[in-house]
């Protein structure tokens, strides 16, 4: 069984790929939406088995369109790979680095992805060294080995998960391949429709299909997408060899949630900066980290690569830690839950994490802004604030 896309005018502007891409062939009568093949093997010919489907770890035609999709939104030529969930997406790009290299990874990334590199490391696969992402010194040194091994691979996640720090992404790029180390691009937090890291130097995107691309908190999934054929390759032999495959319902359901993704971005996004500019200006939080304000230090290169700022923001809270978790507890709209990307609002203390690194701030609440109306989300902000600065007065907190 084979999935025939329908054809489209060229060059279609992202917002308008979301709604039309990974569409079935058209005929009379044939369904607008691609079916759900629920199916663990498949007939074959008899006798060769390469080229063909042949079994369910290797491929679903329900896949396609949805991998379809995703490559055309980060402009790769090559179909993208849809995974279980976004960290055995992770642990297929670590696959790439070769035994005995080294990955530069940022000090602030996905706390998962830091702690499956670190774990390798400690297992003797790869050398990790972790920077500070936006520091183009201290990247550039790590990379070339200032006299020790070059790197094999450069993880860049910008802005990172939860500091917001901004990685100059063309320079690193060409910083990384100048020294012959592969670069991949966790790209959750902008979506495709915000950055495109292929553009700007990445060999391989990653996605949390889980967060913005589904976008409505039901499906945990994962995806990467490349241009280049042998690295393709490679993460495909991962994917069927280690067998983290999406399942069939998970990938039709985030081709659904895919339609609405510039219509949620383009809400949330307009949120996040007016909740950020607002909290700024409240007593109660001591800083705001958003990329979207002028002020903060990854502002001009989140403007000059990015298309908007995102809708992640992290606010620290004035009084501590537990002046925090009583904003949390005191919210009644926004959800206390941790993930984000999703159309409804979340809250979340970080370090609630054992694993969170120490160097995020105890104090430090990241929001996951939705779609809800904006008013709505400040009024509830504001009051479980108000209510914060009323535990440190009558607690001496
Ligand atoms: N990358 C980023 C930036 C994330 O925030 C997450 C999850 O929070 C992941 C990767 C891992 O994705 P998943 O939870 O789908 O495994």
């Amino acid at each position: 069984m084979s999935y025939q896309p329908a054809s489209h005018p060229d060059h279609l502007s992202p917002d308008t790929v979301v709604v039309a891409a990974g569409r079935p062939e058209r005929g009379h009568d044939t369904p607008v939406n691609p079916p759900i093949v629920l199916s663990s093997t498949y007939v074959g010919t008899g006798t060769v088995v390469d080229g063909d489907r042949a079994y369910g770890r290797y491929s679903n035609p329900t896949w396609d369109p949805l991998e379809d999709a995703l490559a055309q939104l980060e402009g790769a030529t090559l179909p993208a790979l849809i995974f279980s969930s976004g960290l055995a997406a992770v642990s297929a790009a670590l696959s790439l680095i070769p035994a005995g290299g080294v990955l530069v990874m940022p000090a602030h990334s996905y706390q998962g992805a830091l702690v499956m590199a670190q774990e390798m490391a400690a297992k003797g696969s790869f050398t990790l060294r972790t920077v500070d992402i936006a520091n183009n010194d201290e990247v550039i040194a790590a990379l070339t080995g200032a006299g020790d091994k070059a790197a094999s691979m450069l993880w860049l996640e910008s802005p990172t998960n939860p500091m917001l720090e901004v990685a100059d992404m063309q320079v690193l790029c060409r910083s990384a391949a100048a020294v012959g180390a592969l670069v991949v691009t966790d790209n959750t937090f902008s979506t495709p429709l915000v950055q495109k890291p292929l553009e700007l130097g990445s060999d391989v995107v990653l996605h949390s299909v889980t967060k913005y691309l589904a976008g409505h908190s039901d499906v945990i999934m994962g995806a990467l997408a490349t241009s280049n054929p042998e690295i393709r390759a490679q993460l495909l032999h991962h994917r069927s060899i280690h067998g983290a495959i999406a399942g069939p319902f998970e990938a039709w359901l985030a081709l659904r949630g895919l339609r609405t993704l510039a219509l949620r971005v383009e809400r949330s996004q307009a949120s996040a900066l007016e909740l950020a500019n607002r909290l700024d200006m409240h007593d109660g939080v001591e800083k705001v980290l958003f990329p979207g304000l002028p002020s903060d230090p990854g502002h001009v290169r989140a403007k000059a690569q990015m298309s908007g700022f995102g809708s992640i923001l992290c606010i620290q809270i004035v009084g501590g830690e537990e002046v925090a978790d009583s904003v949390v507890q005191a919210l009644r709209l926004w959800t206390p839950a941790t993930s984000l990307g999703g159309v409804e609002s979340l809250i979340e203390r970080r370090r609630r994490h054992a694993n969170e690194p120490a160097s995020v701030p105890a104090n430090l609440l990241r929001l996951s802004v939705g779609i809800e109306n904006v008013e709505d989300l400040w009024t509830d902000l504001e009051q479980a604030l108000a209510h914060s600065a009323q535990t440190i007065s009558s607690t001496g907190l």
